[in-house]
This record gives C-alpha cells, sequence and structure tokens, in this order.
C-alpha cells in the first residue's frame, strides 16, 4: 500500500475523471468499477471506511424475501441474483446460510403463499439445485429447530441466503480499487465544493489527522454519503425533490449459549414485522428494528427500548430461552438511508436506490442495499461515463470478475481445507482451531500473511502475538490509522467478542501508539475514546 502522506499529496497534486465522497459500500463499489473501466478516480471518507451503515447491517448478502411482499420484483431478481455473484468474489467472506423460516396459525403470509412466494423467490434469482426452497412439516420444522415455540405451528421452510461481514466486504474492495489505481484516502472530510463557471469542478476537504485543508480538483463528483446525502446536498445547495427519510435499525448479541439457534432464523413478531436471529461463533445475534429518525447522524445508539423490543420477540418465539437484558453483550445501531414516500411508515419504504443530479453537476446515490451494491456501483458509473467520458475508450463493467483480496478459492470446499491447514499449524503454535475459522473468515487467504507475520515476531503469548499480527496487517494492509478501527471494523471484536475487546483494549492502544509514535497525551485521548464505544454498545442497560 502507498502511504497515506503520499496518497494526500496526490490528492491534492493531481486531477481527477472522478471524485467519490463516502467510504461505505456505496463508494466502495462506484471507486473499484470506476478504476477497473480506466478512470482515474479518488474517494475520501470523513471517518474510516463503512464507519457509517456499512459497518451496521444485518450483515447479510440477502435477496430480501420481504420485498416480494411489498411486490418489488426487479429489486428481489436483482439483489437475489447478485447473491451468487458475490459470493464468488470471496468465498470466504459471503458464505452460504440455510434460513429456516417457521410458519404459525394467523401470521405472516400462510404455509401455501409462502411456498409459492419461495419459489418466486428462487426463480426470480435463478436459484438452482439444492438451494431450492423445501417446505417442512410441523415436525421437521421443529426438529430443525427445537427451541421455536411449538404451538401454532403449522410448518416452516428453508431457503438460501448469504452471511457476510459487511465492513470487511466493504474494506476489501476499497484494497481492490486502491490495487487499481484508485487514490483513496480515510480521516479526510469534504467540507464544500469549488465551482467554475456555475458547474462543480472540486472539493474542499479537511484532514482530521492534521486539520490541514486541501482541493481535490475532479471532473465528475459522487455523493455517496449514505444518511449524510442529504447534508452534502445541502452544501451544494441542491436539496429539493425528494429527500431522505431515515430509519434506525438495531441489532443486540448474546452468548451463543443463550440462544444456541441451530441455524439463522426469520421469524414472525406479533406487530406483523420479522427478524433474523443469526448464529456466528461464539455468539447469536438478532435483528433488527425500524423506526424513524431525526437525531444525530454521528451518534446512532441502541436505546432501552430498541433493545426490550428485541428482547420480547426472542422470548415470544423461543418460550426456553428468558433472554434479560443482563445477557446483551454488545449491539450496534445503523441509519438506513431511504428515499421518503409520503404516508409510507418506516418498514414499507422502499429499498430501491436512486440518482439524483444537481443542476451543478452533483450526482447523489441514495436508497439501496449492501447486496445491491455492485450493480448500483455500474448504473453510477454508466452516467458518470455518458455525462463526461463518452469520447474516451473506457472497457465496460467487469466487476463481476474482479476477485476480491483474499478471496482466490475455486469454492466453498477449498475454504473449508485452506481452514483445516491453517488449523493445524497454529495448533502446532498452541493457537486453538477457532483462530484458523475465524482468521479465514475475515481475511480468507490473506490469513497466511498474517501467520507469516506472527511466526517471524514471536515475544509474548500465542493469543497476543496473533492479535498483534492481525493488528499490524490492518496497519500496514488495510489503512487502520486508530484503534477503533481495528476493533470494530477490521476485526469485528467491538460486536462479536466484547469481552476481548475490553480485555485487550488498553494492548490495542498501547500497540497503534508504538506504531506511530504517538505522544502520551494523545494515546490517553485514544484510549478514552475506547472505552467509551466499549460502554456505549451498552449504554442503555444503566
Ligand atoms: P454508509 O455506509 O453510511 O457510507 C457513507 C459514508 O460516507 C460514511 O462512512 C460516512 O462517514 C461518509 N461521509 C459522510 N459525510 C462525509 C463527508 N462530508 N466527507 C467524506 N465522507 C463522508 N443491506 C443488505 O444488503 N443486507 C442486510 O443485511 C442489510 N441490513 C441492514 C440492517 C440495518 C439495520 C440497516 C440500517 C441497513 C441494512 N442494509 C442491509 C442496508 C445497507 O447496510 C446499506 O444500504 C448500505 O450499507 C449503505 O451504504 P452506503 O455506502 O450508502 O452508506
Amino acid at each position: 500500500m502507498v502511504t497515506r502522506g503520499e496518497t494526500i499529496r496526490s490528492l491534492e497534486s493531481e486531477s481527477f475523471d472522478l471524485l467519490i465522497i463516502g467510504g461505505g459500500i456505496t463508494g466502495a463499489g462506484i471507486a473499484l468499477d470506476a478504476a477497473s473501466r480506466g478512470l482515474k478516480v479518488a474517494l475520501i471518507e470523513k471517518e474510516d471506511f463503512a464507519y457509517g451503515t456499512s459497518s451496521r447491517s444485518t450483515k447479510l448478502i440477502h435477496g430480501g424475501l420481504r420485498y416480494l411482499k411489498q411486490l418489488e420484483f426487479a429489486l428481489v431478481k436483482e439483489v437475489g441474483s447478485e447473491r451468487a455473484i458475490v459470493h464468488q468474489l470471496a468465498p470466504h467472506l459471503v458464505v452460504p446460510e440455510k434460513m429456516l423460516l417457521p410458519l404459525y396459525e394467523r401470521r405472516g403470509l400462510g404455509y401455501w403463499l409462502t411456498s409459492i412466494g419461495l419459489k418466486i423467490y428462487d426463480w426470480l434469482a435463478g436459484v438452482k439445485g439444492d438451494d431450492q426452497r423445501r417446505m417442512l412439516t410441523k415436525t421437521q420444522t421443529l426438529k430443525f429447530e427445537p427451541l421455536l415455540k411449538s404451538d401454532d405451528i403449522k410448518g416452516g421452510a428453508i431457503y438460501a441466503e448469504y452471511r457476510t461481514d459487511d465492513a470487511r466486504l466493504t474494506i476489501e474492495i476499497i484494497k481492490l480499487a486502491v490495487a487499481k489505481g484508485a487514490c483513496i484516502a480515510n480521516y479526510l472530510e469534504l467540507k464544500n465544493f469549488d465551482y467554475a463557471s456555475g458547474r462543480i469542478c472540486g472539493v474542499q476537504a479537511i484532514d482530521r489527522e492534521t486539520q490541514n485543508m486541501i482541493t481535490i480538483r475532479s471532473t465528475a463528483i459522487v455523493n455517496a454519503t449514505g444518511p449524510w446525502v442529504d447534508e452534502l446536498r445541502t452544501i451544494n445547495q441542491s436539496r429539493h425533490g425528494k429527500t431522505l427519510h431515515l430509519t434506525k435499525g438495531v441489532h443486540i448479541v448474546v452468548p451463543y449459549h443463550r440462544l444456541a439457534v441451530r441455524q439463522a432464523i426469520y421469524f414472525d413478531v406479533p406487530d406483523g414485522r420479522m427478524i433474523f436471529a443469526i448464529p456466528r461463533g461464539r455468539v447469536t445475534y438478532i435483528g433488527t428494528t425500524d423506526t424513524d429518525y431525526d437525531s444525530n447522524l454521528d451518534k446512532v445508539v441502541t436505546t432501552q427500548e430498541d433493545a426490550s423490543y428485541l428482547i420480547m420477540a426472542v422470548n415470544e418465539m423461543f418460550p426456553s430461552v428468558h433472554l434479560t437484558m443482563a445477557d446483551i453483550e454488545s449491539t450496534w445501531a445503523g441509519l438506513r438511508p431511504l428515499i421518503h414516500e409520503t404516508g409510507k411508515s418506516a418498514s414499507e419504504l422502499s429499498r430501491k436506490d436512486e440518482l439524483f443530479e444537481s443542476e451543478t453537476g452533483l450526482i447523489s446515490i441514495a436508497g439501496g442495499k449492501l447486496t445491491g451494491y455492485r450493480k448500483m456501483a455500474e448504473r453510477v458509473v454508466d452516467r458518470v461515463i455518458q455525462l463526461h467520458f463518452e469520447s474516451r475508450t473506457l472497457k465496460s463493467c467487469h466487476t463481476h470478475t474482479l476477485v476480491l483480496p483474499g478471496g482466490n478459492f475455486t469454492n466453498r470446499k477449498a475454504v473449508q481445507e485452506m481452514e483445516a491447514s491453517l488449523a493445524a499449524r497454529m495448533g502446532t503454535v498452541g493457537l486453538r482451531g477457532n483462530d484458523a475459522t475465524n482468521l479465514i473468515h475475515l481475511y480468507g487467504s490473506q490469513a497466511w500473511q498474517i501467520m507469516t507475520y506472527f511466526e517471524n515476531h514471536r515475544s509474548g503469548s500465542p493469543e497476543q502475538d496473533l492479535l498483534e499480527a492481525e493488528m499490524m496487517f490492518a496497519i500496514e494492509y488495510e489503512m487502520a490509522r486508530f484503534p477503533l478501527d481495528f476493533i470494530i471494523r477490521r476485526s469485528g471484536l467491538l460486536y462479536f467478542n466484547h469481552p476481548k475487546a475490553v480485555r485487550e483494549a488498553n494492548r490495542i492502544v498501547a500497540f497503534f501508539a508504538k506504531r506511530f509514535q504517538w505522544t502520551p497525551e494523545f494515546q490517553r485521548i485514544q484510549e478514552s475514546k475506547v472505552n467509551m464505544a466499549l460502554e456505549e454498545v451498552l449504554l442503555f442497560k444503566l
């Protein structure tokens, strides 16, 4: 990777074809698509990559079964078909997950409508063979998941989805975009636009590390800031017509043994909504809520009401579990950047993406899904080319062929084989099989690079040395700048292993402090930021 200093100098001194504002999945996807077609691309992100919604989703690459209920056939077809493509690009990170859908009297669509609905779902998405939906009897459903409540159950269905790690997916796409020549920096915040003859021609951005203002020049500028899209449209004086409608979604995380579901489950809640319970290693996470939001975009937190809603839903569906607030180990809360439609409630709003073009030439993209990032990017880049670069010879969109870093496996079996050989190598130095599973899931074949670093830098216990090797990888190859970049978006520790994050917090800060030669005062500031983040996810319990 080039250093951050070199990137900032290039951003200041060069002129770009396309500048993208926002380093979530949308911006990352656009950067990769545009750079791989041959455009000269820059991207700036005000915090860390995936800081916004793209680290706080349900982490599914899914066709959106519930959009079928809203008759959004085109959306279901597009995102449904994308699942298998994104899986091919990163088989370690986008993992097939069979979803159980229990069916009860007087709830949901009913047995036969669900059966037909799932058939259409599979057909729209081109799902074949064993992955096609399977309807289950009452006995079969309870055998699949004995924890389900048994009164009123009519049967169930099993259908195919994929689970992922949203932040890691975003970061791998960013890394590949950099490898394709894009100039990308985090902690660089757009403050204003520059204009020439009434057309947008660049931006003023502040480097949040040095507080220096820099100017970046570009022919086209895309606003891919998710929940912040309207803020930028306001700066551009183009916030009219359609606007954003933000809704908050919360997930809670409990130790696996407190909700030991055998596979992911998508179940009805008494208020007519549906939520997921998804096992992931040592925990199960549950979500999500869907409530209107009009508060601070940079401080989206779980409230007691959010947590109670999810706990009650679990206890209603799994009556022997008796989940309480005390069981919650971590949480996350994110904002859906949806497009407002008068008279529609949060859950009824469409998840379709839309492009807005201002008179001065700013292109804003809003709405959409993590799952559809590639097709959204293709549409945006097509439009940018049509507006500005039609005379140039550029490649057509080929992101469906660009394997993401760490994803060079022929199939899922090859991932499992690599996991087994990594586990064997790790076993010889006192690490556990779980460590290999975790490493492969997060980094794919890049896990070997981390392992090699580990073997060459032994100094403490195997667990501590492995953590250091991961941090070194995050800093050297993934542009992590601060401890929270690692704790939240590179390793997922804050959400999926909160006790370890608490245990290792000071060691992680000390490692970054040494690597970046921070002053003791700056190190203390970072320590308190980490402690605040660790507490914030559980603040509602106080
Ligand atoms: P973001 O990820 O929010 O990225 C925008 C970025 O812009 C941020 O990082 C922000 O810091 C940056 N930014 C803002 N202002 C500036 C500025 N001035 N200068 C520079 N940078 C700036 N989709 C699925 O497909 N599957 C799911 O399971 C799923 N579950 C979801 C669950 C929840 C609770 C929510 C809220 C959404 C879910 N989604 C899901 C939808 C999906 O997560 C979002 O559509 C997607 O992450 C949006 O990405 P984005 O890049 O547009 O926005």
